[in-house]
């Protein structure tokens, strides 16, 4: 159930509110109305938000991440399936793309604890600063710490990746939000002690969920997955 907090209205007015920051000025990319893999233990609507300043070489769904694409789901749209799965779904997670990138999420959010349903972000932590005003909207988060400090901007495909990143952990941990850390281990930068030393980090930190996870090859670009087979037929020996 979701934490308790002030709630606004569905549907309030956008009047005298700067231009981006209501929920139907969110831009999203796609929506799975039921998942159960999304938020552990839940059942969920997810919506993937466009946008994410971020390259990391797996990514596997690149037409997400240029933030000028237009939206594919209107949030009315959101609203409707909401209306009608009362009691059905626990919570909505929002993911991307980099979610935290809108300044329509926090409004969004605030929408879908109206309705009653738990509110779930997945974040790379790119914007600590909205990261920390969206926290209290927020009941679970899912946040990708990529690398071990030295290695980030080498995963992202981006200059100074870590200290975002790493403020944003920071910041969800002094919160008390429930969390979940991952981190998707990119073979073609990360090596086994890179791995081990971000797992020393992280506890020392005081995470206590993290979990690792797999590329997958499926949607990467060829070049990657060309770096990908160099790299399984280097462990390979062939
Ligand atoms: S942070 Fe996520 S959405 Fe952005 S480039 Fe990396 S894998 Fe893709």
């Amino acid at each position: 159930m979701p934490r308790p907090e002030a709630t606004v209205p569905p549907g309030v007015p956008s009047a005298g509110r700067p231009a981006g920051t209501t929920a139907d000025d969110l831009v999203i990319a796609g929506l799975a109305p039921l998942s159960t893999c999304d938020w552990p233990d839940r059942l969920t609507a997810t919506l993937f938000l466009q946008g994410c300043p971020w390259r990391c070489g797996y990514c596997h769904n690149h037409a997400i991440c240029d933030p000028r694409a237009p939206g594919q789901v209107a949030w009315s749209g959101v609203r409707a399936l909401l209306a009608g799965r009362r009691g059905l779904l626990d919570g909505v997670v929002f993911s991307g793309g980099e979610p935290t990138r809108q300044r329509a999420l926090a409004d969004a959010m605030r929408e879908v604890r109206a309705a009653g349903f738990g509110v779930g972000l997945h974040t790379g932590g790119a914007y600590p600063r909205r990261l920390a005003e969206l926290l209290p909207l927020v009941d679970w988060v899912g946040l990708d710490v990529k690398a071990p400090p030295a290695r980030y901007d080498a995963v992202t495909g981006t200059a100074h990746s870590a200290r975002p990143a790493l403020e944003s952990l920071r910041l969800v941990l002094d919160s008390g939000v429930d969390v979940q850390v991952r981190t998707t281990v990119d073979p073609t930068v990360l090596d086994d002690a890179d791995v081990a030393g971000l797992r020393r980090l992280l506890a020392d930190l005081g995470v206590r969920d993290h979990v690792l996870q797999e590329v997958r090859t499926v949607g990467v670009r060829p070049e990657y997955a060309l770096a990908l087979a160099d790299v399984a037929s280097g462990r390979d020996g062939t």
